[in-house]
């Protein structure tokens, strides 16, 4: 029988999943990344992975997904926390597989994939993905294919520089990303910012470590501070979701990541900002939140073989 493997690479897990051919997960695990000796102990891993799980006379495709801008033939500049340069990763794996179908994408784009295919995105033809996490990523398809663009950056919502009062760095390089404000790391700087130079009353004053979900907890039972701040960083998100439909106009716009899990309180706030910002049609795109949660990712890099 024809088994299909989406692999997810992610600076500290690998996800692995083995699926059939209608889209059934057949079986799914992960192993911690170690990307030493160049990489060359992380495409051994995969490959050792691979053939304990799958028969070789049964396998018919691996995708995967990347931390980092992919060329529509594999190619990668750089994956920045997996510490690799110029490399492409489809060639790698087809020495290991020659025969098989092999193919790779950025990890947004593949998240996106995976939405589409089995996730909130399933029956629409375009969308916007957008993923919070310890970062913001982003992926778009139009007419049910994923937009590369020239240089592999298209999608890369967190990058559109936004906030011009940001005085530090971003790790792309640029100052005022919707990654510095949006993330789970954005929001709790900004939180932690907001707590010292004001008096008022807050749940969160008596963390001693405060974390996103601390944060977004606290907004949803009605926290002043903790609301404020989800609303303040919220709004550029929206912002940068409105420039996404401004140029592609998407049938749907999802969230996910890992700060999504705040459901439907952080949701209805980027709606909110998000309409607010759309001016020009009375017609509002629904926001939806990823619905496969950190299998996205396997997900969508199997449909890049399927
Ligand atoms: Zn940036």
């Amino acid at each position: 029988m024809q088994r299909y493997v989406g692999i997810d690479i992610g600076g500290t897990n690998i996800k692995f999943g083995i699926f059939l051919n209608d889209g059934r997960l057949e079986k799914k695990w992960s192993i911690s990344t170690d990307f030493s000796d160049e990489g060359k102990k992380m495409w051994d891993d995969i490959y050792n992975e691979i053939k304990k799980n799958v028969s070789i006379d049964d396998l018919c495709g691996i995708g995967m997904g990347l931390p980092g801008p992919v060329l529509a033939d594999g190619f990668v500049e750089v994956c920045v926390n997996l510490d690799l340069h110029n490399f492409n990763p489809v060639q790698i794996m087809q020495a290991y597989f020659p025969g098989v179908r092999i193919r790779a994408a950025n990890d947004a784009n593949v998240a996106a994939l995976g939405e589409q295919w089995k996730g909130s995105g399933e029956g629409y033809t375009s969308l916007g993905l957008v993923t919070l996490g310890t970062g913001v990523g982003g992926a778009v398809i139009v007419d049910g294919d994923i937009v590369y663009g020239a240089s592999g950056l298209s999608g890369e919502i967190g990058h559109i520089q936004l906030n011009s009062e940001e005085t530090r760095t971003c790790t792309c390089g640029g100052k005022g990303c919707v990654d510095q404000i949006a993330s789970a790391t954005g929001i709790v700087r900004y939180t932690k910012e907001v707590l010292a130079r004001s008096q008022q009353d807050s749940a969160l004053r008596d963390k001693e470590q405060i974390t996103c979900k601390d944060i977004l907890d606290a907004g949803k039972e009605g926290d002043i501070i903790a609301d404020q701040c989800v609303r303040h960083c919220m709004k550029y998100l929206a912002k940068a979701l409105a420039a996404v439909t401004y140029i592609i106009d998407p049938e749907v716009l999802i969230v996910g990541g890992g700060v999504s899990n705040a459901g439907d309180y952080l949701i209805k706030i980027i709606k909110e900002y998000y309409d607010s910002f759309i001016t020009l049609s009375q017609k509002k795109t629904p926001i939806l939140r990823a619905s496969l949660g950190n299998d996205s990712g396997i997900y969508g890099a199997a449909k890049l073989v399927i």
